[in-house]
């Protein structure tokens, strides 16, 4: 070797020997400042994990308090075997296994009802008092359901599983459109005790949003509006396939303001009721799902629906065309498509505020343009109504009304932020936005649709 010709005498050895002892002394620092930032990231991570223990163990002491009189119901329903005291085997932090505690309720109207307000989860407390669960976690699952082998999976086994977890949250207000693991995963990653805290709140809606009802049809009748009941992904894929056929085709989005403007416009009813396809958008469509025992699926509104299908759509060569909104707003949605999916091919846009004589030129203009989707943002009904009246003219394959959606990617408007959207109150956002022309739109419309509901439910029961 190299070093050993070299005479320990030589300036080279000198030089050599120097920088080795450098080199040495810079490793070794090396090493003690990544040991450090290990300890201090423990450290952090123990910090963190214990006020989450800590707060863990304060709300269930508060919750077995505060609920005791619940608890005295339960082990007085124990004693005379109404219910029973059930263990759940589960997974829990580290993959180790424990019994989660629950009351087995009895499969009747009562059971039902205790179920409703979960009661049959009291127990649980116990597993957060034991340090098996916390508060917010991931759902437990039992042994063997999800493989901690998977790399996505692993991460949810790094925290305890909790009574409440995020994506039972989104299931709840219909906005789960991404994965149980990915939910998870984003829960491990962001945790925080607020942000536990947050989740707590959100819970409380999610309580009276309640469960999926038994039936999920693909079909659903609201106030004689079809709803074709699709998942974000099915919707998707509907119009994916759409665009690959040889005519027109129209789809919109029903929200309970659109149902209750199709309540009393007939020529708006008829077209709905003559669309391709319908999809339910919004709290209001599901709450009126549940009240008829008809499970809406996913909340499939334009606007959650958009940056999906850009990335559907990315690559594939279809052309886009968008219409409506301020001038400026569609033309500054065409840049977020550039930015955000690249591979979308806008072929052109146009404001909303033109004239009747402008109109023939847009038509002409989108016919044209050679585009096989439209986007139409002009509220409804109107943009409903004008797709109706256009769409063989203008040659496109899929045409949909989005109403307020350049709107919000334009950042025009901002959108509700996904904490609110999680407990179903986008509505109240948009209100606290134009509180002067949402007013009546959401405190008066929202009453209105769901009495209307009601009725249909009481009417067709006695049928
Ligand atoms: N709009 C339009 N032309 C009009 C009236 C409205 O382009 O003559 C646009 C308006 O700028 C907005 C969109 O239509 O971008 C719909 O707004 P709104 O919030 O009323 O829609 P919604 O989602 O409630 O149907």
């Amino acid at each position: 070797m190299s070093t050993h010709s070299i005479s320990n005498s030589t300036p080279e050895y000198a030089k050599e020997e120097l920088y080795r002892r450098f080199s040495r002394q810079g490793l070794r620092r090396q090493r003690l400042r990544r040991w450090m930032r290990g300890l201090s990231w423990i450290l952090v991570v123990q910090l963190l994990s214990g006020a989450k223990r800590a707060m863990d163990v304060l709300l269930a002491i508060s919750g077995l308090v505060i609920l005791s009189p619940l608890f005295i119901v339960g082990l007085a329903l124990m004693a005379s075997r109404v219910i029973a005291l059930e263990r759940r085997p589960r997974v829990g932090r580290w993959c180790q296994t424990f019994d989660e505690y629950r009351f087995a309720l009895p499969q009747n109207t009562w059971g039902r009802l205790l179920r409703l307000i979960r009661f049959h989860r009291l127990p649980t407390l116990f597993n957060i008092l034991k340090g098996d669960m916390s508060l917010i976690g991931p759902r437990p699952v039992s042994p063997g359901t999800l493989s901690p082998r998977e790399r996505a999976v692993r991460k949810r086994y790094d925290v305890r599983p909790g009574l409440v977890c995020l994506w039972w949250i989104r299931r709840r207000a219909n906005i789960d459109y991404g994965t149980e693991i990915e939910a998870d995963g984003e829960y491990v990653e962001t945790q925080s005790v607020l942000g536990d805290l947050g989740i707590a709140l959100r819970a409380i809606p999610a309580i009276l949003y309640g469960e999926g009802v038994a039936t999920a049809p693909d079909l659903v009748t609201i106030l004689n509006i079809p709803i074709d009941n699709v998942t974000m992904a099915e919707a998707i894929e509907i119009i994916m396939n759409l665009l690959d056929s040889q005519h027109g085709h129209q789809i919109c989005f029903v929200n309970a303001d659109c149902a209750n403007i199709a309540y009393r416009d007939e020529e708006y009813l008829r077209i709905l009721r003559h669309a391709d396809y319908v999809f339910a958008d919004g709290i209001g469509l599901k709450l009126a799902g549940k009240l008829l025992g008809q499970e809406i699926k996913q909340n499939v509104n334009g606007t959650d629906l958009f940056p999906r299908l850009c990335e559907s759509l990315s690559g594939t060569g279809k052309k886009v065309f968008l219409l409506g909104a301020r001038p400026g707003v569609a033309e500054r949605v065409r840049h977020w498509i550039a930015e955000h999916a690249p591979g979308v091919h806008v072929v052109g846009t146009q404001h909303g505020y033109f004239s009747p004589e402008e109109e023939a030129s847009i038509i002409d203009r989108i016919a044209d343009s050679g585009a096989d989707l439209l986007l139409v943002a002009l509220g409804a009904p109107r943009q409903d109504k004008w797709i109706h009246r256009h769409l063989d003219e203008t040659g496109v394959k899929v045409a949909m009304g989005v109403g307020g959606l350049f709107d919000f990617y334009s950042g025009r408007i901002p959108r509700a932020p996904l904490w609110m959207r999680e407990m179903g109150l986008e509505w109240l956002y948009r209100f606290i936005q134009e509180p002067k022309r949402m007013w009546k739109r959401y405190f008066v419309g929202n009453a209105i649709f769901l009495f209307r509901v009601i009725k249909e439910r009481f009417i067709n029961s006695r049928m």
